[in-house]
């Protein structure tokens, strides 16, 4: 019999293993995946974080203990307040976040980082994506400036190598199918599918932690609408939804945007599912530095709308929504230096060209249309102080749609143009969990014995997306999961 089992063994999973552990549970943590696939989408992700802090100092503490004097020196990092971190969350979901999860997320977030880095989890500043180098110093900005050491591979890393050194026992290639209540509707086991076919393993409580469902395509199709089959997955193949549909086969109730996801602008030559060699440098995310067009040539959203955290997320599902789910960024001498280094892959789908017309033609884009795009581009460009590490008001007038900052003629060749389609992270609705993480039922009472953490917990995200907020979830739930899932088996061990 054990006290907690821990379905999955991502971020969200690990987290809430080690918390359980600390709570005093005998804890088994479930992954369907094999050793060699382990790790969820966590293990795809940049490993970057979004916590609310009060900048440089507060952060070096107890989370960024490793840098020196001389690094910390040429650092800026504005802080991250509270208030700043819901307004935002608040703004990307036009105020549909549940309240008061967000307030756990955010007010979880900070201490959790500490609690991550006591667990031999080592950040640093992302220097490569969220700063730009101004007057000798890495100015950050978007509200993401912390990463795993890494990346996501490195977090996973770290989290199973604590979870070694605390004991806690893994199973590989065993994948959580059913969940088994008493008569009093408490769970007393969960029906596994291992090597050697199904098993049932008695357990005081659950703590499902296997992401959503954006790796089943029949899902997709189902809940986010026509033509989600046909997107590519960023990330792993095994997060196909189990755990909600497990949860709702016993009575648990949907909650969240079930018609919303995560997905982003991805190389249109990428696999189907994440590649763990090249993992997220598939995304293409530098377009706040040039202008999307579709096939026809047209533009069709703000490329400078906001910081790229806070409208990337929009425009993945805005290119599906393009003919042939296509999208075009465009970029001229100006700028192409400043492009993240994900455009340098060399799994890359780029052309390049001395014209507008020849970059149409080696696109197979229509030279016509895209000439007299760029030229109306150019012609709306306003004079300005431009700067891409702030919100720069340098923008484009008369033009529908309009580029809101950072817009630059396109005049300086060669041109340079990346070929993107969407590729989907993760699904935004979920289950519902209240104030100690039990997941509810279609009558608005607990579980017993049921937790949820991770993307399958739906009320935090809707429509888009704070970046850096996945991860946080994943850590503040998953250790409060744990942590309420002890406790709550310590209290019945009679049971
Ligand atoms: C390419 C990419 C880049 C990203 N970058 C960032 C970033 O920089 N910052 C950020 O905050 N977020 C990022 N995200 C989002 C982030 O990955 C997720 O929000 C977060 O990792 C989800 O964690 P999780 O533990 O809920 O799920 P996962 O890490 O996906 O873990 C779920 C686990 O459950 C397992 N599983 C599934 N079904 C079962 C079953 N029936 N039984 C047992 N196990 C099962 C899966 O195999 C998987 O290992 C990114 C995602 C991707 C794909």
């Amino acid at each position: 019999m054990y006290d907690v089992v821990v379905v999955g063994a991502g971020n969200a999973a690990l987290c809430a293993a080690i918390a359980a552990h600390e709570g005093g549970a005998r804890v088994l943590v479930l992954e369907k995946a094999t050793e060699e696939e382990k790790g969820g989408n966590s293990y795809f992700t940049a490993g970057g974080f979004r916590f609310a802090h009060d900048g440089l100092d507060d952060v070096c503490q107890d989370v960024l203990t490793d840098l020196s004097d001389q690094e910390k020196a040429r650092i800026d990092l504005p802080a991250h307040d509270r208030q700043y971190f819901y307004d935002t969350l608040m703004k990307v979901t036009h105020h549909q976040a549940d309240e008061e999860m967000a307030w756990r997320l955010i007010d979880g977030s900070r201490p959790t980082m500490g609690w991550l880095r006591g667990h031999n989890v080592r950040f640093i500043p992302m220097f490569g994506r969220q700063s730009y180098e101004v007057d000798g110093k890495h100015r950050f900005y978007g509200g993401v400036n912390i990463e795993a050491v890494g990346g996501g591979a490195g977090l996973v890393e770290a989290l199973l190598r604590r979870v070694g050194e605390l004991g806690i026992e893994i199973r590989y290639g065993t994948g959580a199918t059913r969940l088994v209540q008493d008569d009093q509707c408490r769970i007393e086991a969960i029906e596994v599918r291992g090597p050697n076919g199904y098993e049932q393993v008695a357990t005081r409580a659950v703590v499902l932690a296997c992401g959503g469902f954006e790796a089943n395509p029949e899902m997709r199709v189902r809940y986010l609408g026509h033509g989600w089959d046909l997107c590519r997955v960023r990330g792993t193949r095994h997060n196909t939804g189990d755990g909600i549909r497990m949860a709702l086969d016993i009575g648990a109730v949907p909650f969240g945007n079930w018609s919303g996801c995560h997905s982003v602008g991805w190389d249109i030559s990428a696999p189907p599912f994440g590649d763990r060699t090249v993992l997220d440098n598939f995304q293409k995310h530098s377009y706040p530095l040039g202008i999307m067009v579709n096939i026809e040539g047209k533009r069709f959203v703000d490329e400078g709308e906001d910081y790229r955290n806070l409208t990337y997320v929009r425009f993945g599902r805005a290119i599906m929504g393009q003919p042939r789910r296509t999208c075009v960024q465009i970029f001229d001498q100006k700028t192409v230096g400043m492009l993240r280094d994900e455009y340098r892959i060399k799994q890359v789908t780029r052309a390049e060209a001395s014209t507008i017309e020849a970059l149409a033609e080696a696109l197979d884009l229509p030279p016509a249309a895209l000439a007299a795009t760029v030229r109306e581009f150019n012609a709306a460009c306003q004079p300005g102080d431009y700067n891409p590490a702030i919100l720069d008001g340098v923008r484009t007038e008369g033009i529908v749609p309009p580029k809101s900052n950072w817009a630059l003629p396109l005049d300086t060749p060669p041109y340079v143009g990346y070929v993107t389609t969407t590729g989907i992270t993760f699904t935004f609705g979920g289950l519902r969990i209240n104030e100690t993480s039990e997941v509810q039922d279609v009558t608005g009472r607990s579980i017993p014995g049921l937790y949820a953490a991770g993307e399958l917990v739906g009320g935090l995200f809707y429509e888009n997306y704070p970046g850096g907020s996945g991860l946080m979830a994943g850590s503040v739930f998953g250790k409060l999961a744990g942590g309420f899932a002890a406790r709550y088996a310590a209290g019945n061990q009679a049971a």
